[in-house]
């Protein structure tokens, strides 16, 4: 027995610092793995070895590596492939990587995951890629689907990006006035805190031009008074209850959601991603779709309304579930507005504003300090959205005076976007321990909106460069739909800052291709408490990887994001494969 014991701990490849990592029980699981499988197979051998590879494990111990052994779902062995071949017997798959890099599956700390709008939605933009579209191509989308629709009930139009149009002016009432005038209609900005309204829908919603604006919004008007069709964060909700939406029966709704959430699975894994913090999504589909064998990454599900509710009242606290569904964070909880959509909370107008606009904020202090500590006290990982200074600040206060009148230790208190950042709050931040997620894609997908910042706060914007400085460990969120979810578009803007035009913006923030890897697998697993079990390629923890077809170290930078992705493997499954 002590024997066994010896020759499968040397086996496992469990040696020195390795087995200091695994104290959360990996160790345990991956020796029952093995048990298990030990009647079928010598447990010698590894189910999958991989050699001949550029790998990067982001495991300081080894950064570098040639080759690994996966048994199960995880690592047991990374080195050379002199070495790694000692684990190959009958029944193991073998892959020559050719030379070719493999880095840990990537990790999206912030998503929306809208699977089934993408499946069953009037989609007028790109959801993926940088791509200009034209008023008229949205108008005659949306007139299609009008005309099959009945009177009265709702057009909705997703993925507008107002300045991913070839027309290059605002969409506007009249524009979708020309859809119908029988029914409202809305085209959602893709960044989610801005809509754009036909007259039928300001009409049933009782708008006009003396609506005043209210705490938390404003109907956009032109410089004749007029309403523009634009409408920004909270003051939407007039639109809740009017006009008619298509019904599903409960089982119509079963299957989209279901079927959304397979499909956005399969998109996830063809860009790299095994692991995405979903912000709500039905959770039963979730289930459903695991059971089918169709989840294909991991989800860290961060909870809002009915289920944050439960959980509070029965005691179900963050990290309950497994490595394939797990509670994480709370979802954002909405302090300001839009980074993209220029309604984020300003200490400092809008350049160009007049009159001075500075944003919108969302919540009072009062509300915040009370929520955060209710989710604190409940052992739940508060998360709010914080783009502007003056709403990071807001979010701080609420964060610092949790810690005071119900102190926990390791909470990590989650900051969704966390976009501009002054030294102020870098220490603060430093000193909660919090973890912000800041926008990946933007600095490629967005430059054209950040003219409405300016260089001089771009500088202090989506500041990876600033959080590293400071050992803050700031991960990657992608805020899908906002933004594109390519960890490799993503990774090239922060490694460049230049978009897709070809603008610069806040160069001092690059950081490098390692630091750029790192904030997408390690310090996403970070993020949500799960450090020990992935964002590495390191013996015990989940064989989660991607194999590129090129060196995101060495091709040119401009060129990241084309960067081919040959597979996606979540727990030694091929999950995608080009
Ligand atoms: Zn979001």
């Amino acid at each position: 027995m002590n024997r066994h014991h010896h020759t499968r701990r040397d086996f496992l490849g469990l040696t020195g610092a390795n087995v200091i990592g695994l104290a959360s029980g990996s160790l345990l699981d991956a020796v029952a793995f093995a048990e298990k499988k030990s009647a079928d197979f010598d447990p010698r051998y590894a189910d999958l070895v991989v050699f001949n590879a550029k790998i990067y494990t982001v495991d300081p111990s080894i950064p570098k590596a040639e080759a690994f052994a996966v048994k199960g779902s995880r690592f047991i062995f990374v080195g050379s492939t002199a070495e790694t071949k000692a684990f190959i017997g009958k029944g193991t798959r073998t892959f020559d990587a050719k030379q070719m890099t493999i880095v840990p599956g990537f990790i999206d700390c912030h998503n929306h995951a809208d699977g089934n709008i993408l499946l069953y939605e009037v989609i007028v933009g790109n959801p993926y890629e940088v791509e200009f579209v034209t008023i008229a191509s949205i108008i005659d989308k949306l007139r299609a689907k009008a005309r099959k629709t009945p009177a009265g009930f709702w057009i909705d139009g997703y993925f507008f990006d107002d300045t991913k149009v070839k027309d290059s002016r605002q969409l506007n009432v009249h524009d979708l006035d020309q859809v119908s005038t029988e029914h409202p209609v809305c085209v959602h900005h893709r960044g989610g805190h801005t809509s754009f309204y036909n007259s039928k829908a300001l009409e049933l919603a009782g708008v006009n031009k003396h609506t005043p604006n209210r705490m938390g919004g404003t109907y956009d008007r032109d410089e004749n008074g007029e309403l523009t069709g634009r409408v920004t964060d909270r003051v939407r909700d007039v639109f809740n209850n009017v006009g008619k939406c298509e019904t599903f029966t409960p089982e119509q709704k079963a299957q989209r959601d279901r079927d959304g959430m397979a499909y956005i699975s399969k998109q996830f894994v063809r860009y790299g991603l095994t692991s995405v913090h979903h912000e709500g999504g039905d959770f039963f589909a979730l289930q459903q779709v695991r059971a089918r064998g169709e989840l294909l990454h991991r989800v860290s599900f961060e909870s809002s309304g009915d289920i944050l509710e439960a959980m509070i009242r029965n005691g179900i606290s963050t990290g309950f579930g497994d490595e394939w569904i797990r509670f994480g964070a709370t979802s954002e909880h909405t302090v300001d507005g839009s980074f993209s959509e220029r309604t984020m909370a300003l200490s400092q107008p809008y350049a160009g504003s007049n009159p001075p606009y500075s944003g919108n904020i969302t919540e009072t202090q009062n509300d915040l300090n009370a929520w955060v500590e209710r989710v604190q006290r409940a052992g739940i990982q508060p998360n709010c959205h914080a783009n502007g200074d003056v709403a990071i600040d807001m979010l701080l206060t609420a964060y610092e005076r949790a810690q005071q009148v119900a102190p926990r230790s390791d909470v990590r208190p989650k900051i969704t976007h966390c976009t501009l950042i002054n030294d102020d709050l870098l220490r603060r931040i430093k000193a909660l321990g919090a973890v912000p997620a800041p926008f990946t894609t933007y600095a490629y997908y967005n430059p054209d909106k950040f003219h409405f910042y300016g260089e001089e706060r771009m500088q202090h914007c989506m500041a990876y460069r600033s959080f590293l400085e400071n050992g803050i460990r700031a991960a990657a969120g992608s805020d899908f739909s906002p933004g594109p979810f390519a960890p490799l578009m993503g990774i090239q803007g922060m490694v460049t800052r230049t978009g897709w035009n070809g603008e610069t913006w806040g160069a001092n923030q690059r950081i490098s291709v390692d630091e750029a890897i790192q904030i997408n697998t390690i310090n996403g697993a970070y993020n949500s408490h799960e450090e020990s079990i992935k964002g590495s390629i390191t013996p015990g923890k989940l064989a989660d990887f991607v194999v590129l077809a090129d060196d995101p170290h060495t091709v040119n930078k401009d060129k990241i994001k084309d960067i081919e992705i040959i597979q996606t493997v979540t727990g030694g499954s091929t999950m995608y494969e080009k």
